[in-house]
């Protein structure tokens, strides 16, 4: 990890949680109270229902909290969704973009989601833009090629005056207990930063550059000491307080 970025540790709790679950975030605070994880800056992304509460319950302890998803517009007849503002105004600080379930269960292109991130950053929010390749684009050879894309036309040139997160998130390591190997890690965060420094020029080497896919306590040691990982998007393992810490106290 390179020690002048700050890493960030964010769990994606996805569709799960209900109000009890909020009793994970309290022993969360209570072990961060160690002090053994000062270093890392941490988020949560509980499902939208639980953000308010938890940004309520959080205040003060150094957990931040972010959405999962934001629609593109600031507001408008677009029943069911949610717009970056009101995240905000929840007490969300974060909110991801472009995850590969959101790719693949609503066909979110690289547009829409660089139209997302933009409504993020309008919002005053930072965007956690996800970018990741397929089991059968990885075997074909066109990992780096398909991810290059995904993060030259995800992020927003507003992005350039604003913050953000980049999460490298394998489709086929989200969930699966399988994981690239830490010099398949290392070949890709050593791509994204080249090609981040590129557009970005100084601004690209203190982007945050986050590995994802299941991230547990058991490899996060290897995994978050790689040079250009900087912190974890963290989905199974985040849900209970114990198993995050873990990966927390491991950054
Ligand atoms: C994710 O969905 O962002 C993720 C990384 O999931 P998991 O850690 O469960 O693989």
């Amino acid at each position: 990890m390179a020690f002048d970025i700050v890493p960030l540790i964010a769990g994606n709790w996805k569709m799960n949680g209900l109000r009890a679950s909020l009793d994970e975030v309290t022993r969360l605070k209570d072990l961060l109270k160690t002090g053994a994880a000062s270093y890392c800056s941490i988020a949560i992304c509980p499902p939208a229902t639980l953000l308010a509460a938890m940004s309520t319950q959080a205040a003060g302890s150094g957990i931040a909290v972010g959405g999962q998803d934001c629609h593109q517009a600031a507001s408008g007849a677009h029943t069911g969704d949610i717009s970056a503002a009101m995240l905000a105004d929840a007490g969300a600080r974060y909110v991801i973009v472009g995850h590969s379930e959101r790719r693949a269960d609503h066909g979110e292109t690289d547009a829409l989601v660089s139209a997302k991130a933009s409504a993020a950053i309008e919002a005053g929010l930072i965007p956690i833009i996800c970018v990741g390749e397929s089991e059968a684009e990885r075997k074909a050879g066109l990992a780096a090629k398909i991810v290059g894309g995904q993060l030259a036309a995800s992020i927003p040139d507003a992005a350039a005056d604003a913050d953000f997160v980049v999460a490298y998130e394998p489709v086929w390591a989200i969930g699966t207990g399988l994981t690239p190997t830490s010099a398949e890690i290392t070949a890709m965060h050593d791509n994204l930063r080249a090609q981040l420094a590129a557009r970005f020029g100084k601004k690209g080497a203190t982007i945050q550059l986050l590995y994802g896919g299941s991230l547990k306590p058991g490899n996060a040691r290897e995994i978050l000491a790689i040079e250009n990982v900087n912190g974890g998007l963290v989905g199974g393992a985040s849900l209970l307080a114990n198993d995050f810490f873990a990966i927390i106290s491991a950054a």
